[in-house]
């Protein structure tokens, strides 16, 4: 078995409810969107044999994956997942909630980028909601979203830089909306990946 992989790091997630975190980041090519704030790169990719994954992550110390992408859920299949499950990682997984999740996942990140309304029939619950949001977005209420342990609204940056304009909005929206809480992109802040 095989994954096209867009690249693998070590690094802490910087984002969300595992924020901080030691994490091993998987980033697999290919999404079935085009946002217009993406700053991913999912087309090009390498195929990489499971094994040689499992190889190749066994140097880090650390025993949590983050599957991200791109949309990982174009690839990943519980087939797939056991291997890792197996080898005694736990695996998180960061997908726009467009399509269903295998059910090895340990901890599921659903960042919806459209049609609200409909993440639910795909993912009826995940352990964080967080929507990438900058001024004047309209954020609908929350029971359109899937049942969530949190709820998290990030400012969208300009590149690497927090933009105020977006963070204010978010947080004058949050304190209004006490439900969601803020969750900014630290890796970007402390500049590591
Ligand atoms: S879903 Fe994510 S990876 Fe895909 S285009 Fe949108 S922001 Fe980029």
């Amino acid at each position: 078995m095989k994954l096209i992989v867009r690249e693998i790091f070590y690094s802490l997630q910087g984002e969300g409810g595992r924020q901080g975190e030691a994490s091993i980041f998987i980033r697999l090519s290919k999404c079935n969107l085009k946002c217009t704030f993406c700053d991913t790169d999912f087309d090009n990719g390498y195929e990489m044999y499971i094994a040689d994954i499992l190889e190749h992550i066994k140097q880090y110390p650390c025993k949590w994956i983050i599957w991200t992408g791109g949309e990982p859920t174009i690839q990943l299949t519980d087939e797939i997942l056991v291997n890792f499950r197996n080898a005694g990682y736990k695996q998180a997984i960061e997908t726009n909630g467009t399509r269903n999740v295998p059910s090895l996942i340990d901890y599921i990140t659903c960042s919806p980028k459209i049609n609200y309304y409909k993440v639910k029939e795909k993912i009826p619950f995940a352990q964080e909601i967080r929507l990438a949001i900058k001024a004047g977005d309209q954020i609908p209420d929350i029971s359109i979203f899937p049942k969530a342990d949190n709820y998290f609204i990030s400012p969208i940056f300009d590149g690497e830089k927090p933009n105020m304009r977006n963070i204010n909005y978010c947080v004058e929206f949050i304190k209004k909306n006490p439900v969601w809480k803020l969750s900014l992109q630290i890796h970007k802040l402390i500049n590591i990946e």
